[in-house]
């Protein structure tokens, strides 16, 4: 059984800051910065590819609900919400997850884009693969 699904059957303590029957939210034992919270489903979805739809659109008033809260009692004015799916981009637990990460003043927390420049005609190629 998958880390967090072992907290969310309570057999790994956790600092929990919301639960309701679908979701739990709790403190990232790393804190990236103070606050830095994880929201996963109860229920064990490896990524967002494969995440139940209805379910992830309950996600999201979660995320804005923990969001406005940690904005008001930390006081914080900016806050990154950041999702690692796969080896490639970074996720280590295989179940889930959303980041919110609280930002402050100098907190010496770097999330930084690398630039491609793209032709026109790259871009357009691009779009006729991907466009939905
Ligand atoms: P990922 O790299 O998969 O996007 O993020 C996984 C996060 O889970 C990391 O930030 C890591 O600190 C956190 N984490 C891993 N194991 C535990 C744990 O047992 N308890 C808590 N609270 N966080 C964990
Ligand atoms: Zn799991």
């Amino acid at each position: 059984m998958c880390v967090f699904c072992r907290i969310v059957k309570g057999e790994i303590p956790s600092y929990q800051i919301y639960e309701d029957q679908d979701f739990l939210a709790f403190l990232d034992i790393s804190q990236a910065t103070i606050g830095h919270t994880l929201i996963i489903p109860k229920q064990h979805f490896e990524n967002i590819f494969v995440l139940e739809e209805d379910l992830a659109g309950k996600l999201m008033e979660v995320v804005l609900k923990i969001s406005k809260k940690l904005k008001e009692a930390l006081g914080i004015e900016a806050m990154n919400l950041l999702n690692n799916n796969g080896e490639l981009a970074g996720q280590s637990v295989n179940h889930f997850h959303i980041h919110l990460i609280p930002r402050y003043e100098n907190d010496g927390l770097l999330l930084k884009f690398s630039t491609n420049q793209l032709s026109n005609e790259e871009f357009q190629n691009l779009l006729e693969k991907i466009r939905l």
